[in-house]
């Protein structure tokens, strides 16, 4: 907290002392947001980031098209093929992933039948909370902000989906439609929660 303290002062050395001390106070605390806007960015830069290795840009992932926790920095694939497993092991098989944040209490479902071409992301939400303080740990200072970008003014601002090739991020907005490489996502608004239907485009039913 000592560090974090004398950088506040080196960077706000002109600001007056009210200015400061608002400053000083909400980064003590740890910088928490329900819903992302813009006012909150000035104090951002004020908070060290101790990443290694960003979780975002710097991970490895089995999948083109993942959703990640902004709390955690977990990702969990929507693809319905994932690299290095052959297609034929996947048929007739049904894959379960659960996830779970306890900041922000949401809770992740994803049920996947390759063999079908159908998968299903289900985002149960508790109370929505985003750790400013944990992202810093997590991801580098370029992806936060381009993740709180894709957040801002969202319902949901705990989770995104990242398009890991080319780094893209995308909200989870009701009625919303992506496509990351050969997968067309559809997100839905349902009784307080979202539903992520996922689906190959090079397959027909
Ligand atoms: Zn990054």
């Amino acid at each position: 907290m000592e560090e974090l303290l004398n950088m506040v002062i080196s960077y706000v050395e002109s600001a007056t002392q009210d200015e400061y001390d608002e400053i000083a106070q909400t980064i003590r605390n740890d910088l928490v947001f329900r819903k992302y806007e813009k006012d909150i960015e000035k104090y951002i830069r004020y908070i060290p980031n101790t990443s290694e290795k960003c979780r975002a840009c710097k991970g490895s992932y089995p999948a083109q098209a993942v959703l990640i926790s902004l709390n955690t920095g977990e990702s969990y694939s929507l693809d319905l093929f994932e690299r290095g497993i052959d297609p034929e092991d996947y048929q007739g098989n049904t894959l379960l992933t659960f996830g779970y944040d306890e900041i922000s209490q949401t809770s992740i479902h994803i049920s996947k039948s390759p063999g079908e071409n159908k998968g299903l992301a289900e985002i149960e939400r508790g109370n929505g909370i985003v750790s400013i303080h944990r992202m810093k740990k997590l991801f580098c200072d370029d992806c936060i902000k381009a993740m709180l970008d894709t957040v801002e003014n969202q319902i949901i601002g705990e989770v995104v989906i990242c398009d890991t090739k080319t780094n893209t991020f995308y909200p989870l907005e009701d009625e919303s439609k992506a496509q990351i490489e050969d997968y067309a996502l559809e997100t839905e608004y349902k009784d307080g929660n979202y539903e992520i239907a996922v689906k190959s485009v090079n397959e027909t039913e």
